[in-house]
């Protein structure tokens, strides 16, 4: 039985590190070849043409036909000019990942001859067979078909001999099915918001941008070994399989040398990430062995996450040549750490100040500081919200294991910056500040930059941390698209600015001077939003206590988590940022539920298979062995020596009995829970009868299993162990 195991890791012994071509030119020389970007725009299309692109992405506006048909000219020239033959409207349907289909660029003429046509219309609206994406239901209500419509903010590009269109995928009643519409509108509130504040500060403030920065964290595993395992190609981590006896307790992986196997692998991703455009900037072994982490300097937000899909997706092509998986699972293996992907998210303005970093003077330190507040007051508001955002079925495993922060959203911002806090709540009062008052605040305010400077102290144990210029926003998955992430958090700070500004103007009407009506907001806002705040051990069980007494959600069951999507707060947040209207946020309700509910169902399914298919019959074969000797044994001695030598083997022999008996029960008992989810047909309670009644069958059998891995010989066990799994050879 175990001969596939075998197999396989002979297999693996036989990958050598495949050899990539080094590139002969500097990276600037092929960076972006394959992207239609500004200077092929330039290049391709007509002035007006041109104009009219950058005002979509500047200021939304609408490219009409004409324009769009000399694009869409223009792009078909430059792709094949690249021996391109087919295009495709790129999109972000609510599974996972990415979806497209691809056509050729070929129409046959009246005559019967073939020519390569690519007009506006094209470009701007396709309408996929989008009957098999999720949609909560939205296409059953109203109409049949969906469609993708091109969002230029994000240039095409080239794959494969395919021109690709980033698109967004709404219903034909214009609900969107995907990622992308909300995230933009989110972006959009943002900015309005954003740039409304801003005014108070510096009145060449325009347009108001959010950047993000990911660390993408995955893991990557031999091909052959990989294939043995029927729970990682099925489920994407292994259900079973007892810890190596060397795993991450060296510490010996981080940042130690990277194995020429995998500096193959990463060398090729970033030639290919290269030439999409993709600004890959760092590369390094994580905590856990085979795992590692690729991080690209910072882009506009909408354009980093087509850029982390774009990776993920290159990441599972490139791996294949070097013989390699990817697994980009939030927990493939039990008792290591899990993957995330870090957000480092920030703001900044078109004069190019980052909104989230102090400046040189009190005024434009003045401005951060409402940045950062108002960040604190949405982020405590819509705490529950945000942690919704990055819930799922797999980040589950992560949160709250120790490797990463609880199920609480806190924020950290340092001893200094606190200390600032702490003192304008103090000092700033509702009344008139004398001029001596303001001279302590302003010099107060003024010295940020420096304090700022020599605080390096980081808590890593912060779901929320402020990094100098940036948060960094720990708790997203590393399957995760960065856009669910994104949508909540930029949405709440639209929200937050609005409000804020609607109170300013307020008090200054009432004859307040304006930084003083800022400063006390600010105080306000400090002095509510108090609870998110936490510097010490986000890992530490004091924290959940005392989180749970600050009235922070800490919820940590996933689909009850899924709740605060739902709530008149969030809705509230939606409706007013134009985000999501009623009818999408149920639509997206049920799918988040739907798809809980389905990765728990394969795991358990999974699990029975594996466990009563291949793991039972090699318990039972291995014990007919030891009965078999201990038969051998008593025939060949008296009864006194044979129970000399014998007491062990027969009390093992009664053990694996009492595992095998413990196992079949605890499958059928899961079948049986499984069996009785099903029947409920509420989707909230059903995720809730998965989540409660299904899932905690899986860590229960799985604990049975490794132990009997640790028993049966280890010549007859199928699956192949972590210690294969994890150290490439
Ligand atoms: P770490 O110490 O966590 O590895 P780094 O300083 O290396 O963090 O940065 C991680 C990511 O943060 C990178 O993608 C980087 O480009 C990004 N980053 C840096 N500054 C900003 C910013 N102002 N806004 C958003 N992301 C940023
Ligand atoms: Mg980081």
């Amino acid at each position: 039985m175990a001969t596939l195991r075998f197999k396989a890791i002979e297999e693996s012994m036989k990958h050598k590190p495949v050899s990539v071509p080094s590139p002969s030119e500097k990276i600037s020389d092929f960076f972006g070849i394959y992207v239609f970007d500004k200077s092929k725009m330039l290049k391709y299309l007509s002035s007006d043409a041109y104009e009219a692109v950058m005002d979509a992405i500047v200021q939304g506006t609408r490219i009409d036909r004409k324009m769009a048909d000399q694009v869409a000219s223009g792009m078909k020239t430059w792709a094949m000019s690249h021996g391109v033959t087919h295009y495709t409207h790129w999109f972000q349907p609510l599974t996972e990942g990415t979806a497209e289909k691809h056509d050729t660029f070929v129409e046959i003429a009246a005559d019967g001859s073939a020519i390569e046509q690519f007009s506006g219309k094209l470009l701007a609206q396709q309408e996929p067979d989008a009957s098999s994406f999720p949609s909560g239901g939205i296409r059953n209500t109203f109409e049949a078909r969906g469609y993708t419509a091109w969002d230029p903010t994000s240039p095409a590009f080239i794959m494969e001999n395919t021109l690709i269109i980033p698109t967004i995928f709404i219903s034909y009643t214009g609900e969107a099915l995907d990622y992308k519409t909300p995230m933009l509108k989110a972006l959009h509130a943002l900015d309005k918001a954003a740039v409304e504040v801003c005014q108070y500060f510096d009145k060449d403030v325009t347009k108001v941008i959010s950047n993000l920065g990911w660390e993408q964290e995955y893991f990557l595993v031999d091909e052959a070994v990989y294939n043995a395992r029927p729970d990682l190609i099925l489920t994407g981590r292994t259900l079973m399989g007892h810890a190596s006896a060397k795993n991450q307790q060296l510490e010996d992986q981080y940042f130690g040398q990277i194995p020429n196997r995998v500096l193959n692998f990463m060398k090729e991703l970033e030639f290919e990430a290269y030439k999409l455009g993709i600004p890959v900037k760092t590369r390094h072994n994580e905590v856990a062995p085979n795992q590692y982490e690729l991080a690209p300097i910072y882009e506009e937000t909408n354009l980093a996450i087509d850029h982390n899909l774009l990776i993920m997706q290159l990441m599972r092509t490139v791996s294949r040549k070097h013989n390699f998986i990817v697994l980009l699972h939030e927990k493939p293996f039990s008792g290591i750490n899990g993957s995330g992907k870090h957000n480092n998210w920030s703001v900044a303005t078109n004069t190019g100040v980052n909104l989230l970093s102090p400046g040189k003077t009190p005024k434009s330190n003045l401005q951060f500081l409402t940045f950062l507040i108002n960040t604190l007051a949405a982020l405590y508001k819509h705490n529950a919200l945000i942690k919704a955002s990055i819930a799922s079925a797999g980040n589950q495993h992560r949160l709250g294991a120790n490797e990463a922060p609880p199920a609480i959203i806190s924020a950290f911002l340092g001893q200094q910056l606190n200390k600032m806090l702490d003192e304008i709540e103090t000092r700033v009062t509702d009344e008139k500040m004398t001029p001596d008052e303001k001279t302590v605040i302003k010099l107060d305010i003024g010295k940020i930059p420096e304090i700022l400077l020599d605080n390096t102290d980081r808590n890593r144990t912060s779901p929320f941390a402020f990094t100098g210029n940036k948060f960094e926003f720990r708790a997203v998955g590393s399957s995760a698209n960065c856009a669910s992430a994104m949508t909540a958090l930029n949405a709440a700070l639209a929200e937050q600015l609005v409000e804020f500004k609607k109170q300013v103007d307020e008090l200054i009407e009432k004859g307040v001077k304006k930084d003083e009506a800022i400063l006390q907001l600010l105080r306000k806002l400090i002095k509510a939003s108090k609870a998110i705040r936490f510097e010490g051990n986000g890992y530490s069980e004091e924290w959940k206590a005392e989180a749970a007494k600050r009235g922070l959600d800490c919820e940590a069951s996933v689909p009850k988590m899924y709740h605060a999507y739902l709530t008149e707060q969030s809705r509230e947040l939606f409706r007013k940022t134009n985000v999501f209207t009623d009818v999408e946020m149920e639509a997206r309700s049920e799918v988040r539920m739907e798809l809980f509910i389905k990765k728990i169902q394969i795991e358990a399914r999974v699990l029975s298979d594996l466990t009563v298919n291949h793991i039972l019959p090699t318990v039972v074969e291995y014990q007919s062995r030891l009965i078999e000797n201990v038969n051998g044994l008593k025939s060949l001695y008296s009864a006194e020596d044979f129970k000399a030598l014998s007491g062990r083997r027969l009390a093992q022999i009664k053990d694996i009995s009492l595992a095998v008996e413990t196992v079949e029960k605890l499958v059928s008992e899961m079948v049986e829970a499984r069996k009785a989810a099903n029947r409920i047909d509420d989707v909230d309670e059903r995720a809730i009868a998965y989540s409660d009644k299904v899932f905690p069958f899986l860590e229960e059998i799985r604990y049975h299993v490794d132990k009997l891995e640790l028993i049966v010989d280890n010549e007859r066990w199928p699956l192949p162990k972590y210690r294969e799994l994890l150290f490439i050879r």
